[in-house]
């Protein structure tokens, strides 16, 4: 999937943006006065949704905190009810922030993926990279650049 650039005029080109104006059609699986969750088109598992507030904002750094909140809070009520509804073993929460971190799309959004134990055809995710013990000289160096 190509990804989109970082718009000039963000909120005028936004795919997401037009599909909480309507103007683009989405499979909406919940709403509320700030916030609105929708399916993702290229699901990683079976029933993955994208919760977006209904302000643009084009990724995690820059959204006002408010907006974060509810769409934290949103995308929390969504996992309870993939449990409840689809019978999801687990969740997780993914924020892509930024092109170098596989943003594509520069509204700020939680993808919300419903898990499923030992069911390859609904979940044939695995995990990025293979844990293994960091170098604790290196991982206290950035503790330390960390600190503000
Ligand atoms: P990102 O890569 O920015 O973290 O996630 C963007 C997500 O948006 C991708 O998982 C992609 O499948 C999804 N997506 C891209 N275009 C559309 C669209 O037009 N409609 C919907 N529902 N999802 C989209
Ligand atoms: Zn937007």
């Amino acid at each position: 999937m190509p990804a989109q650039t970082p718009p000039e005029d963000p909120a005028g080109d936004c795919i997401f943006c037009k599909i909480i104006a309507r103007e683009l059609p989405a499979f909406i699986v919940d709403e509320d006065e700030d916030t609105l969750s929708f399916m993702d088109i290229n699901p990683g598992t079976r029933g993955h949704a994208l919760v977006v507030p209904k302000r643009h904002t084009q990724d995690l750094i820059t959204a006002p905190a408010d907006d974060l909140a509810r769409t934290a809070v949103a995308a929390q009520r969504l996992s309870a009810r993939m449990k409840e509804k689809l019978g999801a073993d687990g969740v997780n929460l993914l924020n892509c922030c930024g092109a170098d971190a596989w943003q594509t799309v520069f509204h700020l959004h939680i993808h919300v993926i419903p898990r499923y134990k030992d069911d390859p055809q609904r979940d044939p995710l695995r995990l990025p990279w293979i844990p293994a013990p960091g170098d604790m000289d290196d991982i206290k160096a950035a503790s330390e650049e960390l600190i503000a």
